[in-house]
């Protein structure tokens, strides 16, 4: 098994090596991805190849209609397209919020056949949630490697003020223009590269939770994103510097990230513990009406806080568990309920515990747990040893100038010790922290983070 990425003459990229007999089902990879240089002027042989239509309502705000919008419309009239612009004026940031996804609806006619999104995160999850109520296909038209959600079916949407996630659907076409991607700002490059390095703790948890509970874990996932990721790590120069070379590396770990969503139909090869942590702080931090750092900076720094709990687990002695004291050290499942609604609301809090039923564990299932993480101690060792060094990994967001703190993040402290505690329980997904928790051993490697709740 060896996955291999390669691009044809119409720059779409092809990857074979995908063959997989894990227990996860896979699905094919059935959309077009193109990456290259130069690619806006093809756009409408591309969209002709896939036959969408003729008749379209092109999505982008300002700077993205600057970038490249204004460009791809010209393209698209000059070969026989009808096209309506929806560019979305405002005085800040868009924002993905109800007033941007109203005006992209009632820019949808009767006649539209398909809907383009030219920009990134917002623009394309506002166009994202439209083409899935339309039941419209769309095409995304990335203008920065800030986000691993170009081939994401799912949009995170401002609704009433409030962060939430709807099922939405992936573009059928996502064309990465080299030239385009590298007019973005240094910061949303480091964004990008932060959501990026978060896929080594998302494997390590993946593979935990194979050791530990008999998860299928797919190795042509991990191949694909570990590969993308260590090319990132050894040519960070490259991708500070805005080369091609380095934009394409870059773009293609953050696409390669979203195919395996595709192949398997889940995050489970691309996001965990650190991005529920980060998910968490934009939560609350929207909600308090405070302005988040962009989604893969957060992401970037919550690695950084817990990678650490990693290398120390790794020289954990679990010999010294006494499984007396931590059965009588349990959490009462009223506790548990009041903690959840306590960390995500009223709402959010029974939601979760809704989805999740089997997170309350009974103490039998803890104490299988316990003895499997005690017998397997060596190969949880070795998941923890295949990470690279810490010092690796703050070395690259350095040479980005990335934001390195959730004090330069303007996280509140509250907010962060909080977050540490109740990232792991955002859903069932198997991480170290749940594995810390089982272990008794969560309030002595959160020291540093206290939270008491009684
Ligand atoms: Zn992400
Ligand atoms: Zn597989």
């Amino acid at each position: 098994m060896s996955v291999k990425v390669s691009y044809d003459q119409d720059c779409r990229m092809t990857i074979t090596g995908v063959d997989c007999d894990c227990g996860c089902e896979h699905h094919a990879i059935d959309k077009d991805i193109y990456i290259g240089k130069d690619l806006l002027p093809r756009i409408p042989e591309y969209i002709r190849k896939r036959g969408l239509g003729t008749n379209c309502v092109l999505v982008a705000d300002d700077n993205t209609w600057r970038v490249a919008g204004e460009r791809v419309e010209e393209a698209l009239t000059e070969s026989g397209f009808t096209v309506v612009p929806c560019v979305i004026h405002r005085e800040g940031d868009m924002l993905p919020d109800d007033l941007s996804c109203g005006e992209v609806l009632l820019s949808i006619t009767r006649e539209t056949e398909f809907l383009i999104a030219v920009g990134s995160g917002t623009v394309t999850d506002t166009t994202r949630i439209n083409a899935e109520r339309t039941k419209l296909p769309f095409v995304s038209v990335g203008t920065a490697p800030s986000m691993d959600g170009y081939a994401s079916a799912v949009a995170p949407l401002l609704h009433r003020g409030l962060k939430i996630q709807r099922p939405a659907v992936c573009p059928e076409i996502i064309v990465c223009d080299l030239d385009v991607l590298a007019t973005a700002p240094l910061s949303m490059i480091a964004s990008g590269v932060g959501d990026v390095l978060g896929k080594y703790i998302a494997k390590a948890d993946w593979q935990l939770g194979e050791i530990i509970n008999g998860e299928s874990c797919c190795p042509v996932c991990v191949e694909m994103v570990t590969g993308a990721v260590n090319v990132l790590v050894d040519n960070v120069d490259e991708i500070a510097a805005k080369t091609e070379k380095g934009m394409r590396i870059l773009i293609e770990a953050l696409l390669l990230a979203g195919v395996t969503i595709m192949i398997i139909d889940n995050t489970r090869a691309v996001a965990s513990i650190e991005h529920n942590i980060a998910q968490y702080w934009e939560m609350i931090m929207v909600q308090k009406g405070l302005e988040p750092p962009m989604h893969g900076a957060s992401v970037g720094v919550s690695t950084l806080l817990v990678w650490p709990m990693f290398e120390r687990f790794a020289k954990e002695d679990l010999s010294r568990l006494d499984l007396e004291n931590i059965k009588s050290r349990r959490i009462s499942r009223e506790k548990r309920e009041r903690w959840m609604r306590h960390s995500y609301g009223e709402e959010g809090g029974s939601q979760i515990m809704r989805e999740n039923p089997g997170d309350f564990l009974t103490w039998e299932e803890q104490e299988r747990r316990i003895r499997t993480a005690q017998a397997r101690f060596d190969e949880i060792k070795a998941v923890i040893a295949a990470m690279p060094p810490l010092e690796r990994i703050k070395a690259v967001m350095t040479t980005l100038h990335a934001e390195m703190t959730p004090g330069e993040e303007h996280i509140p402290d509250d907010l962060l010790r909080r977050s540490m505690h109740c990232g792991k329980d955002y859903r069932t997904r198997y991480t170290l922290f749940k594995l810390i928790d089982e272990c008794g051993l969560l309030e002595e490697y959160l020291a540093d983070y206290p939270y008491p709740f009684e």
